[in-house]
This record gives structure tokens, C-alpha cells and sequence, in this order.
């Protein structure tokens, strides 16, 4: 018998590329989403459950109607600037939405958890690289959600012998190598989607965020990590507690390599064989000049092996599918 995944939030961008991932590598997948801001056609065939983590009759019922061997969980809000607007939909969505999942996987007996988090919960980082014993100090609403899941899924470990790891990517960029899949934000606001939409002309220039940051450029360095990766690791983690491994971890996902706008946007040029149009504007608040992540810990521990990081890739992958899908996702 295949292992019997649920993907919370698999109509996502990260989430849909991990499903592919995760039924590559033999393990059969049902997803769960609201589709508040993922896509149908993210999920294509896999059986899709539409439902609200805060929907506890529904979520309850799904996990009555299978037999998880894991959870894998993205389903969450994760815009910086909306969660300081909103914090209410952040806390509600992110942290009693984890919860209830939590509660149920409790309640049905499964006992191993991905979690998607975020290098946001460091906020101004003490030291670079950043490693996984850094400080978590987020800087905005949304970080602080995510490291509220961390505690909880620390204390679930403890107290309920959870095994689970959390994910702490940097910039998750870049789409399926072979097209199946790609970035579809609404409203985006990725860099090198935006960047790539400006060069292909069906979006607005593109605006460059300060230029005046202690950088070479002055413009802000960011560690780009092709989300084929961050789905190969979602894998590497979920097998390592298949394998047995318990208890929390965490693990950084970087590449140990800074990229700045500045370079990115040439890169796009270059890519596309157009320049891109731009425009300079104002730092945008909440926005540290440098954020490269170590990977060491990852690397050693599950073997994680980044195959498409290099920001070439990244940009040609996220081209190739934006060309097929100039509008994103047609729901
Ligand atoms: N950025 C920019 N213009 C944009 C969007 C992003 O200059 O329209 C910059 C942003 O300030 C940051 C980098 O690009 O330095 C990556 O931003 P993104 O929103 O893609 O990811 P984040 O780093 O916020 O997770």
C-alpha cells in the first residue's frame, strides 16, 4: 500500500508542486483546500476536498473518510502587508486553522506533520547566513503567525508524541521544470513574477522597491530557492518520520546565496530577451536590505539537494510557464 498523504492547501503554489512531487515519489495524495487563493487547476486529477481549516464538522469528516499515513500542511494567508491590515484573518486562518488541524490529526491518530514556515520568522536577522538557532523575532503579524504554529506543533510533539517538522523557506521562486504547474498570486506580489509580467507587457512596470539599501546595488538581496526544491524537501522531511524520526525540527531552505533585485531584474532580461521595463520607488516598509539562509543543517541531516536553484533556472522555469499562462490559472 502507497503512504496516503493530505496536502492542506495542495491548490497553492508551493502545495501543487509538492503533490507532483510527492506522487513522482509513489505516495498517493488527497488535497485539501478553501481555494480562497488557490487554483482548481493547480490540483488537476488528485482527489480534492474543499475545505475551510476552520470548517471543524468538514475537516472532521475527511479525516473519518481516510486513513493518513501524514500530513503535509501549507494551507495558510501570506501576504506581510495584508496580515498588519488584517491581523484578525492572520491569527484566525493561520494559527486557529493550524490548530484545528492539529486537534484533528490528534483526534484520527496521525502522527507526523509537515509544516510550511518561513524565514519571516526571524524578521531582522542577528547574524549571515541565517541559521536555524537564530532568533525568532518576526517583524510583522504573519511571521508571528507562523512561529505561533511552531509552538504548537513543539508542544504537540511533547505533550501528544507528534513527529513533525517545520520548513522555513527563504524566496520561493521559479515553476514546474516540465510546465505542469507554476505561480499564479492574486495580486501577485512576487518579484520576479511581476518582473517577467512587465517584460512580457501584461503588467505594469516594474517598481524597484529602494535602491539605497548597504547592498553593492543598493538595491536588497534576497536567497531565491526553486520551489521544485522546497518541494523535494517537503518529501526528504515527510519520509525521515516515515523512516521513524520523532519529535520537532526545523530546517532552514536556502541556498546560502544572496541574489539581488537589481540582478534579478537582468536576469529577467536576459531570460526573456526583453528589457524590463522599471521604475525605482521608495524602500517598502518592513523590508531587510539582506536575507540568505544556511542550508547546512538540511543538507547534513536529509540529504536535501537543490537541483534547479541556480537564479537562471529559476527565472527560465517561471518564464517558460508564464508564457503558456500570460493570465495565470483560467480560475
Ligand atoms: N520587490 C520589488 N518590487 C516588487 C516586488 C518585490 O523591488 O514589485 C523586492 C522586495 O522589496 C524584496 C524582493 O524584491 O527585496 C523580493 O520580494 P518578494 O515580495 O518577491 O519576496 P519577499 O522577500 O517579500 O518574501
Amino acid at each position: 500500500m502507497r503512504p496516503l498523504i493530505l496536502v492542506a492547501g495542495g491548490a497553492g503554489y508551493i502545495g501543487s508542486h509538492t503533490v507532483l512531487t510527492l506522487q513522482e515519489q509513489g505516495f498517493a495524495v488527497v488535497v485539501l483546500d478553501d481555494l480562497s487563493t488557490g487554483h482548481r487547476d493547480a490540483v488537476g486529477a488528485v482527489p480534492l476536498l474543499r475545505v475551510d481549516l476552520l470548517d471543524r464538522a468538514a475537516l472532521n469528516a475527511a479525516f473519518a473518510a481516510h486513513r493518513f499515513d501524514a500530513v503535509v500542511h501549507f494551507a495558510a494567508r501570506a501576504y506581510v502587508g495584508e496580515s498588519v491590515q488584517n491581523p484578525a484573518l492572520y491569527y484566525r486562518n493561520n494559527v486557529v486553522g493550524t490548530l484545528n488541524l492539529l486537534e484533528e490529526m490528534e483526534g484520527a491518530g496521525v502522527k507526523r506533520l509537515v509544516f510550511s514556515s518561513t524565514c519571516a520568522t526571524y524578521g531582522q536577522p542577528s547574524e549571515i547566513p541565517i541559521l536555524e538557532s537564530c532568533p525568532q523575532v518576526p517583524l510583522s503579524p504573519y511571521g508571528h503567525t507562523k512561529l505561533a504554529c511552531e509552538f504548537a506543533m513543539r508542544d504537540f510533539a511533547a505533550g501528544h508524541g507528534l513527529a513533525t517538522v517545520a520548513l522555513r523557506y527563504f524566496n520561493a521562486a521559479g515553476a514546474d521544470p516540465e510546465g505542469r504547474v507554476g505561480e499564479d498570486h492574486r495580486p501577485e506580489a512576487h518579484l520576479i513574477p511581476l518582473a517577467l509580467g512587465a517584460a512580457a507587457g501584461t503588467r505594469e512596470p516594474l517598481a524597484i522597491f529602494g535602491n539605497d539599501y548597504p547592498t553593492p546595488d543598493g538595491t536588497c538581496i534576497r536567497d531565491y530557492v526553486h520551489v521544485t526544491d522546497l518541494a523535494d524537501a517537503h518529501v526528504l522531511a515527510l519520509r525521515s518520520m516515515l523512516d521513524g524520526a520523532t519529535g520537532f525540527r526545523a530546517f532552514n531552505l536556502g541556498n546560502e546565496r544572496g541574489t539581488s533585485v537589481a540582478e534579478i531584474v537582468r536576469l529577467c532580461g536576459k531570460v526573456t530577451g526583453r528589457p524590463v521595463p522599471h521604475r525605482m520607488a521608495p524602500r517598502r516598509a518592513g523590508d531587510p536590505p539582506l536575507l540568505v539562509g544556511s542550508s547546512t543543517a538540511i543538507v547534513r541531516e536529509l540529504g536535501w539537494r537543490p537541483r534547479y536553484s541556480d537564479p537562471e533556472t529559476i527565472v527560465a522555469t517561471a518564464w517558460a510557464w508564464h508564457r503558456k499562462h500570460p493570465h495565470g490559472y483560467s480560475d
